[in-house]
């Protein structure tokens, strides 16, 4: 069997190192780097179908599974949802507006970690932390517009 490599665009990527980047592995993570928008595993498949016509859901999912198990991409989920992917391995959170359904990063203030804002039990070490904030963008009145 030739599981052949391509010239992944990645692999100088120091998050991809020492994964072996086959031609669907690449296709799923320019598929996750070309939209920050959290993509569920089926979004995935719609997309990377356009540069990879015969790309299975099954080859996505693992894919996916690869490339979470690697540390290059986060799994999130949202509650009673399908997971989501997001590529951003810096510490942030994320806003869920509810109007349109997006999800997007929200990046935290300089010098700020998520754990400083908790007071966690004494020798406790985080592993993972998470912070979802669900509302909505409401269009911000413009202050120039009063008469
Ligand atoms: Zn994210």
């Amino acid at each position: 069997m030739e599981n052949k490599l391509t010239d992944c665009d990645h692999r100088h990527n120091p998050k991809l190192k020492g994964l072996r980047m086959t031609r669907q592995r690449c296709a799923v993570y320019q598929v996750l780097m070309a939209h920050r928008d959290h993509p569920t595993a089926g979004e995935v498949y719609d997309r990377a179908k356009h540069s990879m016509p015969t790309i299975s859901l099954a080859t996505v999912y693992n894919c996916l599974e690869a490339l979470v198990q690697h540390g290059a991409v986060r799994q999130v989920n949202f509650e009673r949802e399908s997971s989501r992917y997001c590529p951003n391995l810096t510490e942030h959170g994320h806003f869920h507006d509810e109007k349109s359904g997006t999800i997007i990063d929200v990046p935290l203030k300089k010098g700020i970690h998520l754990s400083d804002l908790l007071e966690l039990p004494a020798g406790a070490q985080i592993d993972n932390l998470e912070i979802t904030l669900r509302g909505k963008i409401i269009h911000q009145p413009s202050l120039t517009t009063h008469p």
